[in-house]
């Protein structure tokens, strides 16, 4: 759906929703975890609003935002217990509306979940686009993995009872035909599990552009439930649940905010203007100190505002919506 190309790192699309092209921006910024000197703007889609990255990188300058470090993070998943506890709670979800089966999981990274799946057994595959996420899944974990994007992978039409995107469908530079290919591969009665963050969340609202869920440009799109209900809709799917979780983004939404404060005190400090050296060293000092006092506070605050609602996670259980009998099975 991209159009009017802009150089060749950059290009502009119009709404992937409703193929509208006018819009108001909401932040413009840059990569923050690999300071490219690219500017990104965030807009809304005046007729629907969806919420987007508009201008993004273009097709072919997208893998440079993907640099060998961003996959090498990936690569710690599955090691920790908070990740146990993540698999649990998606497995959890899964379970809850299809207790056998067999599950794609789109944007598998390195088959933490679907190993996690396979050991209450469902039958597992994945999809990945990383090649040293997926030799990592097939050698150490010994699962089936398919290295490139879905649509690749041409599947057989409902060849799946479950598939689930955590974390994925933001990422996609066309994420209503990846819906449409997921429609045709799910079997009629199959279950659709999408995870992503919640641009309607206080939290989004609270630290604006500084908000860690908005990762551009890695992220394309920056739903909220309206809007992923409005795209499942139009690509074939009902809702049947939406559950929220924090997933401890407030915390990394604050180390976000110290990280960019940081960086502007040393550009200051660096162009010799404003304060002395010895004044701004104090000052990076107590915004640290600060950070990590407000960590401790924000443990518990965070648990207070998931009590009032508004989510800055959510996973929305979609099912296809020409389906005539829904039984839990
Ligand atoms: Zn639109």
């Amino acid at each position: 759906m991209a159009s009017r190309a802009q150089g060749k790192t950059l290009e502009y699309t119009v709404c992937n929703l409703c193929g509208n092209d006018q819009t108001r921006t909401l932040f413009v910024m840059q990569d923050y975890l690999f300071n490219k000197q690219v500017n990104f703007s965030v807009v809304v889609c005046q007729n629907c609003g969806l919420i987007y990255t508009n201008p993004r990188p273009s097709q072919s300058a997208l893998k440079e935002y993907y640099p060998k470090e961003y996959y090498k993070s990936v690569l710690r998943v599955g090691q920790s217990h908070d990740d146990w506890l993540k698999f649990r709670r998606r497995y959890e979800q899964t379970f809850q509306f299809k207790r056998t089966g067999k599950i794609l999981d789109i944007g598998c990274s390195d088959g933490g979940f679907l190993e996690f799946m396979q050991g209450r057994g469902y039958r597992v595959q994945g999809v990945e686009i990383d090649k040293s996420c997926v030799e990592y899944a097939k050698a150490q974990r010994g699962l089936n993995i398919f290295w490139g994007c879905l649509k690749e992978a041409r599947f057989l039409d409902q060849s799946f009872d479950v598939v689930v995107m955590w974390d994925v469908l933001e990422h996609m530079p066309d994420p209503m035909a990846t819906l449409l290919e997921v429609r045709r591969i799910l079997r009629h009665d199959g279950l659709l599990l999408i995870g992503a963050p919640n641009i309607d969340s206080w939290e989004a609202k609270l630290f604006g552009s500084e908000w860690f869920g908005l990762e551009v440009p890695r992220h394309l799109y920056h739903f909220s439930p309206s809007t992923l209900e409005k795209i499942l809709k139009k690509s074939g799917f009902k809702i049947m649940t939406i559950t929220y979780s924090t997933e401890g983004s407030m915390k990394s939404s604050l180390l976000l905010w110290s990280h960019k404060a940081s960086i502007a005190s040393r550009k200051k400090m660096s162009t010799g203007h404003e304060r002395t050296s010895l004044s701004n060293e104090l000052g990076l000092w107590l915004s640290k100190t600060a950070t990590m006092l407000a960590k401790g506070v924000l443990d518990v605050a965070e648990d207070l505002f998931f009590k009032i609602g508004n989510h800055p996670y959510m996973t929305v259980a979609a099912v296809p919506d020409d389906k005539i009998c829904w039984t839990n099975r």
